[in-house]
């Protein structure tokens, strides 16, 4: 079994990730700790990886695949759950061919979708700990600080991250939908695009999921 996971940012889905890795079994990939990890690799490629990375250029379509297809020989699990993972056109019909060149497929795409009002209140509201780092969020009530901008666990002094403002959001959701409304498109017209409201419980959001593979898992 193969998924994708498509997401504009702070709608959950590194917790969605984590719920249905552990229940099916899946080999989460997150293509961005994936070029973490190889840079910090002891040979030519690592050292390679290295240089990029500190380059600030943007990582090619190739590197990400050799990346992913050396780190997929070391793999026994290839029952993918990409996650950051294809970020074009070009990359989705790539890893098509990849999953086609070993008869496998991909079976479920899956767009946690939230509304942009809400996820800009829940990215506006993050505060951490000096201190400890423990996160809040002044948005949400069962997340908000008992006293004002003070950490409960450390009494350490709360501070909102540089990019959680709203400058930042409009900048990084705009990026979100530039990318994403390309691939959202392509897997609707190959009919394996499941679109999730998100704007909702964790649990219920992952309920949900759960009913789409089980049902998909039936035919
Ligand atoms: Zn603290």
């Amino acid at each position: 079994m193969n998924i994708i996971l498509l997401a504009p940012p702070a709608a959950g889905k590194g917790t969605q990730a984590e719920l249905l890795e552990s229940k099916y079994h899946l080999n989460h990939i997150s293509t961005g700790e994936l070029l973490r990890k190889s840079a910090s690799r002891e040979d030519d490629f690592g050292k390679k990886m290295r240089d990029l990375l500190e380059s600030g250029e943007l990582v090619s379509d190739e590197i990400i695949f050799e990346v992913l297809n050396k780190h997929l020989e070391t793999c026994e699990n290839q029952n993918l759950l990409l996650d950051g993972f294809p970020r074009n056109i070009y990359q989705a019909e790539r890893l098509e061919e990849m999953l086609k060149e070993k008869n496998d497929k991909l079976d479920f795409v899956f767009f946690l979708d939230v509304p942009k009002e809400t996820l800009k209140r829940r990215i506006t509201g993050r505060r951490m700990c000096q201190k400890c780092g423990s996160a809040y969020n002044v948005n949400i009530d069962s997340l908000k600080p008992k006293v004002d901008s003070i950490c409960d666990k450390c009494q350490g002094t709360l501070y909102q991250r540089n990019d959680d403002n709203e400058e930042s959001f409009e900048i990084r959701y705009q990026e979100y939908l530039d990318k994403t409304s390309a691939l959202i498109t392509y897997y609707q017209d190959k009919q394996i695009l499941y679109r999730i409201q998100s704007d909702k419980s964790k649990e219920e959001v992952f309920q949900e999921l759960c009913g789409v593979i089980e049902k998909g898992m039936k035919k």
